[in-house]
Protein backbone atom coordinates (compact mmCIF):
# COMPACT_ATOMS: atom_id res chain seq x y z
CA UNK A 1 0.00 0.00 0.00
CA UNK A 2 1.72 3.55 -0.52
CA UNK A 3 1.39 6.62 1.28
CA UNK A 4 -1.43 8.15 -0.71
CA UNK A 5 -3.43 4.76 -0.01
CA UNK A 6 -2.43 4.86 3.57
CA UNK A 7 -2.88 8.67 3.97
CA UNK A 8 -6.71 8.16 3.21
CA UNK A 9 -7.45 5.22 5.25
CA UNK A 10 -5.42 5.07 8.06
CA UNK A 11 -4.99 7.17 10.77
CA UNK A 12 -1.66 5.16 12.44
CA UNK A 13 0.64 2.16 11.71
CA UNK A 14 0.47 0.87 15.27
CA UNK A 15 2.76 -2.36 14.87
CA UNK A 16 4.89 -2.29 11.87
CA UNK A 17 5.85 -5.22 9.42
CA UNK A 18 8.86 -5.67 11.14
CA UNK A 19 7.66 -5.72 14.43
CA UNK A 20 5.20 -8.36 13.49
CA UNK A 21 7.29 -10.56 12.15
CA UNK A 22 10.03 -10.54 14.71
CA UNK A 23 7.56 -11.22 17.72
CA UNK A 24 6.09 -13.95 15.60
CA UNK A 25 9.51 -15.74 15.27
CA UNK A 26 9.63 -15.19 19.14
CA UNK A 27 6.55 -16.77 19.78
CA UNK A 28 7.87 -19.73 17.32
CA UNK A 29 10.74 -20.38 19.40
CA UNK A 30 9.02 -20.65 22.72
CA UNK A 31 6.37 -22.67 21.02
CA UNK A 32 9.35 -25.07 19.96
CA UNK A 33 10.69 -25.25 23.35
CA UNK A 34 7.67 -25.71 25.14
CA UNK A 35 6.05 -28.50 22.85
CA UNK A 36 9.62 -30.07 22.19
CA UNK A 37 9.07 -31.95 18.77
CA UNK A 38 5.33 -33.48 20.03
CA UNK A 39 2.72 -33.17 17.16
CA UNK A 40 1.34 -29.62 17.50
CA UNK A 41 -2.37 -29.19 16.09
CA UNK A 42 -2.94 -25.36 15.31
CA UNK A 43 -6.48 -24.32 15.71
CA UNK A 44 -6.95 -21.06 13.88
CA UNK A 45 -10.27 -18.91 14.50
CA UNK A 46 -11.46 -17.63 10.81
CA UNK A 47 -10.86 -15.07 9.50
CA UNK A 48 -9.15 -12.60 11.14
CA UNK A 49 -6.37 -15.65 12.42
CA UNK A 50 -5.23 -16.74 8.82
CA UNK A 51 -2.25 -13.93 8.51
CA UNK A 52 -0.88 -15.21 12.13
CA UNK A 53 -1.58 -18.64 11.45
CA UNK A 54 0.53 -18.59 7.84
CA UNK A 55 3.25 -16.64 9.47
CA UNK A 56 3.34 -18.63 13.01
CA UNK A 57 3.09 -21.93 11.11
CA UNK A 58 6.37 -21.29 8.82
CA UNK A 59 8.23 -20.04 11.79
CA UNK A 60 8.02 -23.21 13.53
CA UNK A 61 10.04 -26.28 13.43
CA UNK A 62 7.84 -28.20 15.56
CA UNK A 63 5.69 -30.79 13.20
CA UNK A 64 2.45 -29.05 12.90
CA UNK A 65 -1.13 -29.86 11.36
CA UNK A 66 -3.82 -26.91 11.01
CA UNK A 67 -7.06 -27.20 11.44
CA UNK A 68 -9.93 -23.95 10.96
CA UNK A 69 -12.89 -23.14 13.00
CA UNK A 70 -15.08 -19.73 12.43
CA UNK A 71 -17.43 -19.23 15.07
CA UNK A 72 -20.23 -15.86 15.21
CA UNK A 73 -20.89 -14.63 18.58
CA UNK A 74 -24.08 -12.97 18.98
CA UNK A 75 -24.16 -9.37 20.45
CA UNK A 76 -25.47 -6.24 20.26
CA UNK A 77 -23.78 -3.70 17.80
CA UNK A 78 -19.79 -3.99 18.31
CA UNK A 79 -19.67 -5.70 21.37
CA UNK A 80 -19.79 -9.89 21.53
CA UNK A 81 -21.81 -11.19 23.58
CA UNK A 82 -20.15 -14.88 25.16
CA UNK A 83 -23.67 -16.65 23.28
CA UNK A 84 -21.03 -18.08 19.97
CA UNK A 85 -22.81 -20.15 16.96
CA UNK A 86 -20.19 -22.60 15.22
CA UNK A 87 -20.02 -21.86 11.63
CA UNK A 88 -17.81 -24.32 10.33
CA UNK A 89 -16.26 -26.91 13.18
CA UNK A 90 -12.89 -28.50 12.98
CA UNK A 91 -12.14 -31.03 10.43
CA UNK A 92 -10.47 -32.78 13.29
CA UNK A 93 -10.74 -35.22 16.21
CA UNK A 94 -8.92 -33.62 18.81
CA UNK A 95 -8.89 -36.12 21.67
CA UNK A 96 -5.35 -37.00 23.08
CA UNK A 97 -3.76 -34.15 20.84
CA UNK A 98 -2.14 -31.21 21.33
CA UNK A 99 -4.33 -28.40 20.50
CA UNK A 100 -3.05 -24.55 20.59
CA UNK A 101 -5.76 -22.34 19.61
CA UNK A 102 -4.30 -19.31 17.14
CA UNK A 103 -6.12 -16.15 17.62
CA UNK A 104 -5.96 -12.41 16.24
CA UNK A 105 -6.90 -10.13 19.06
CA UNK A 106 -8.81 -10.60 22.19
CA UNK A 107 -11.33 -7.77 23.22
CA UNK A 108 -13.84 -8.99 26.15
CA UNK A 109 -12.54 -12.57 25.83
CA UNK A 110 -16.07 -13.77 25.40
CA UNK A 111 -15.41 -15.58 22.11
CA UNK A 112 -12.56 -16.89 23.40
CA UNK A 113 -13.37 -18.79 26.56
CA UNK A 114 -16.61 -20.15 25.32
CA UNK A 115 -14.22 -21.72 22.36
CA UNK A 116 -11.83 -22.95 25.43
CA UNK A 117 -14.53 -24.71 26.75
CA UNK A 118 -15.97 -25.89 23.34
CA UNK A 119 -12.42 -27.66 22.73
CA UNK A 120 -11.82 -28.77 26.46
CA UNK A 121 -15.05 -30.51 26.28
CA UNK A 122 -13.38 -32.80 23.07
CA UNK A 123 -10.66 -34.04 25.65
CA UNK A 124 -7.44 -32.67 24.52
CA UNK A 125 -3.74 -33.78 25.76
CA UNK A 126 -3.39 -30.02 26.23
CA UNK A 127 -4.86 -26.56 24.83
CA UNK A 128 -3.47 -23.25 25.16
CA UNK A 129 -3.94 -20.25 22.93
CA UNK A 130 -1.73 -17.95 21.29
CA UNK A 131 -2.84 -14.20 20.61
CA UNK A 132 -0.92 -11.81 18.30
CA UNK A 133 -2.80 -8.72 20.42
CA UNK A 134 -4.56 -8.31 23.43
CA UNK A 135 -6.70 -5.50 24.52
CA UNK A 136 -6.93 -4.18 28.03
CA UNK A 137 -10.47 -5.76 28.78
CA UNK A 138 -9.00 -9.25 28.36
CA UNK A 139 -7.62 -8.72 31.66
CA UNK A 140 -10.43 -9.31 33.42
CA UNK A 141 -10.93 -12.20 32.10
CA UNK A 142 -9.80 -16.13 33.61
CA UNK A 143 -8.56 -17.01 30.50
CA UNK A 144 -5.17 -18.14 30.77
CA UNK A 145 -3.24 -17.05 27.52
CA UNK A 146 0.17 -18.62 27.03
CA UNK A 147 1.12 -17.30 24.33
CA UNK A 148 0.64 -12.99 23.78
CA UNK A 149 1.96 -10.84 20.84
CA UNK A 150 1.47 -7.48 21.79
CA UNK A 151 -1.02 -5.87 24.42
CA UNK A 152 -2.07 -2.66 22.80
CA UNK A 153 -4.37 0.11 23.77
CA UNK A 154 -8.50 -0.09 23.82
CA UNK A 155 -8.55 1.27 19.94
CA UNK A 156 -10.13 -0.45 17.27
CA UNK A 157 -7.62 -2.12 15.40
CA UNK A 158 -7.18 -3.60 11.23
CA UNK A 159 -4.66 -5.00 9.04
CA UNK A 160 -2.68 -8.51 8.72
CA UNK A 161 -6.27 -10.18 9.06
CA UNK A 162 -8.29 -7.84 11.53
CA UNK A 163 -10.96 -6.40 9.11
CA UNK A 164 -12.94 -3.19 9.47
CA UNK A 165 -16.22 -4.03 7.02
CA UNK A 166 -14.23 -7.39 5.43
CA UNK A 167 -11.51 -4.68 4.24
CA UNK A 168 -7.80 -4.27 5.58
CA UNK A 169 -7.04 -7.63 6.29
CA UNK A 170 -4.42 -7.80 3.47
CA UNK A 171 -2.07 -4.83 5.19
CA UNK A 172 0.94 -6.22 6.13
CA UNK A 173 1.04 -4.20 9.45
CA UNK A 174 -1.57 -3.49 12.35
CA UNK A 175 -3.18 0.34 12.12
CA UNK A 176 -5.75 2.57 13.08
CA UNK A 177 -8.81 3.61 10.57
CA UNK A 178 -8.67 7.47 9.68
CA UNK A 179 -12.69 8.63 11.69
CA UNK A 180 -14.40 9.12 8.08
CA UNK A 181 -14.27 5.60 7.29
CA UNK A 182 -16.01 4.60 9.75
CA UNK A 183 -18.35 7.48 9.98
CA UNK A 184 -17.25 9.60 12.60
CA UNK A 185 -15.79 12.86 12.25
CA UNK A 186 -12.12 14.03 11.69
P1 LIG B 1 -14.10 -10.74 22.12
O1 LIG B 1 -15.09 -11.87 22.27
O2 LIG B 1 -12.75 -11.05 22.69
O3 LIG B 1 -14.65 -9.43 22.63
O4 LIG B 1 -14.00 -10.50 20.56
C1 LIG B 1 -12.95 -10.92 19.81
C2 LIG B 1 -13.21 -10.74 18.34
O5 LIG B 1 -13.75 -9.42 18.05
C3 LIG B 1 -11.92 -10.83 17.59
O6 LIG B 1 -11.62 -12.16 17.22
C4 LIG B 1 -12.16 -9.90 16.40
O7 LIG B 1 -12.81 -10.61 15.38
C5 LIG B 1 -13.10 -8.83 16.94
N1 LIG B 1 -12.35 -7.64 17.39
C6 LIG B 1 -12.13 -7.24 18.67
N2 LIG B 1 -11.38 -6.11 18.70
C7 LIG B 1 -11.14 -5.79 17.40
C8 LIG B 1 -10.40 -4.71 16.76
O8 LIG B 1 -9.81 -3.81 17.37
N3 LIG B 1 -10.35 -4.73 15.40
C9 LIG B 1 -10.98 -5.69 14.65
N4 LIG B 1 -10.85 -5.59 13.33
N5 LIG B 1 -11.67 -6.72 15.21
C10 LIG B 1 -11.75 -6.76 16.58
MG1 LIG C 1 -10.58 -13.67 16.00
MG1 LIG D 1 -14.17 -8.74 12.03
Amino acid sequence: MDDKDLGADLANVLIPEDRLQAKIRELAGRIDTDYDGRDLLLVGVLKGAVMVMADLARALHAPVSMDWMAVSSYGSGTRSSGVVRILKDLDADISDRHVLIVEDIIDSGLTLSWLVSNLQSRNPASLEICALLRKPEAAQTEIDVRYVGFDIPNEFVVGYGLDYAEKYRNLPFVGTLAPHVYGGRE
